[in-house]
């Protein structure tokens, strides 16, 4: 068994989309990034590519590659577990935290999970995803931002 962890920040904007774990949640501001700017999928894969001390997110999909402009990050998650299985690893479990001052995510937290774990390959049982605020505090708590953090579990299950 590995451990990985991992985490993402992404500046909000007025009139951009915010995806989170693949759902789109409505909102006036979304994020200002490359991709989709699905943060929480960026934090998840950085916390697989971690828990297998296979690089960065940034070393397997580089934002001066054009060809992930706006790429979905969902898909980029397939491919994290793809090479994840690869080196002979399975997933276990995700947890993770997204802070983001506004909209309530209480709503879109069982369909994000849902959304997850289809991609990640493992039962919703093994996907936790927590919202929190930052009481208006630091760049995430005055809304300027979203942050996620995620730590994954992994099994070897075979030698490559
Ligand atoms: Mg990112």
């Amino acid at each position: 068994m590995r451990i990985g962890q991992g985490r993402d920040l992404h500046r909000l904007e007025e009139g951009r989309r915010l995806i989170l774990g693949g759902i789109e949640i409505p909102f006036t501001k979304g994020c200002v990034a490359h991709s989709d700017g699905d943060v929480l999928v960026h934090a998840v894969i950085d916390a697989i590519f971690g828990a297998a001390a296979l690089g960065d997110i940034g070393s397997h999909f580089p934002d001066t590659d054009p060809a992930y402009r706006g790429a979905d990050s969902m898909d980029l998650l397939a491919k994290a577990v793809r090479l994840l299985n690869a080196e002979g690893y399975r997933l276990v479990n995700v947890d993770s935290t997204v802070t983001l001052e506004k909209p309530k995510l209480r709503a879109f937290i069982e369909p994000i999970r849902i959304s997850l774990a289809r991609v990640l390959r493992i039962e919703p049982g093994s996907v936790s995803v927590k919202a929190k605020t930052n009481e208006g505090l630091d760049a995430a708590g005055r809304g300027e931002a979203v942050e996620a953090q995620a730590v994954v579990l992994i099994k070897k299950h075979r030698n490559r």
